[in-house]
């Protein structure tokens, strides 16, 4: 392991604790979900607030008992079971197609055969699906009932750790899931993988925004290159 990586992996766990004991770890999973119920949860809240994706998601639930009605609906009638997310004309078409590609793949629409694949084939089968990237492989893995320790990176999440240098300015979201899960030690079970995402959000939400970071009276300031020289 080169100095850079080490010191990089020293870095990622000072944070992880320090911000473990400003949120308090650990963090209770926030969803109880099977995994397929997961992902079509997690296509739904794609650039929406949670309140909508969850009402959308309850409405397909309730239209559609079994997600079987939902792949055989028509496109129309699902478009119109989740309006309130952003783009639903996008979005019916894709939960379909993402449906008829497990029952083409499995042969039944379920994922629960995910939970005896180790984590990375589990994610690499997900994101062969078309519409599937690697923030939602790992949301499915580690928020449903697999409890998985895959590392989901969300946009307050990616902020956090560009603005404190665990990872490069110039690293989109998608490449960060593989750089910023091969930081945390890898004896690290689910709930504490999770409990990094969670943290890390959290800090994204409440202390890191986007504009005016409140860096004055962050937990991580003294680890934070970017605070320190907004601070002076
Ligand atoms: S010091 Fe400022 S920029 Fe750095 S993590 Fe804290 S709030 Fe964000």
């Amino acid at each position: 392991m080169t100095l850079e990586l080490q010191t990089l992996k020293a870095k990622a766990l000072a944070i992880h604790e320090r911000l473990c004991a400003a949120y308090g770890c650990p963090i209770p999973y926030f969803h109880s979900l099977d995994p397929l119920s997961e992902l079509i949860s997690s296509l739904l809240s794609h650039r929406t607030r949670n309140a909508d994706s969850g009402r959308a998601f309850k409405a397909l639930r309730a239209r559609y008992p079994d997600w079987d009605m939902l792949m055989a609906a028509s496109a129309q009638e699902v478009e119109e079971t989740i309006q309130g997310v952003t783009w639903p004309e996008q979005k019916a078409p894709r939960l379909q197609g993402v449906l008829r590609a497990i029952h083409e793949r499995h042969g039944s629409l379920s994922l629960e055969f995910l939970k005896d694949m180790p984590v990375e084939e589990a994610r690499a089968w997900l994101e062969c699906i078309p519409g599937v990237g690697p923030k939602t492989s790992a949301a499915v893995l580690s928020f449903s009932t697999l409890r998985k320790a895959a590392l989901p990176v969300d946009s307050h999440h990616h902020r956090v750790a560009v603005r404190t240098g665990l990872i490069a300015r110039s690293v989109a979201v998608g490449p960060s899931h593989a750089l910023l899960f091969a930081l945390l030690p890898p004896e690290w079970d689910a709930q504490a993988v999770y409990d990094n995402h969670e943290v890390m959000m959290l800090h994204g939400q409440r202390c890191c925004f986007f504009s005016n970071p409140a860096c004055e009276r962050c937990a991580i300031l003294d680890l934070c290159p970017t605070g320190q020289a907004r601070v002076g």
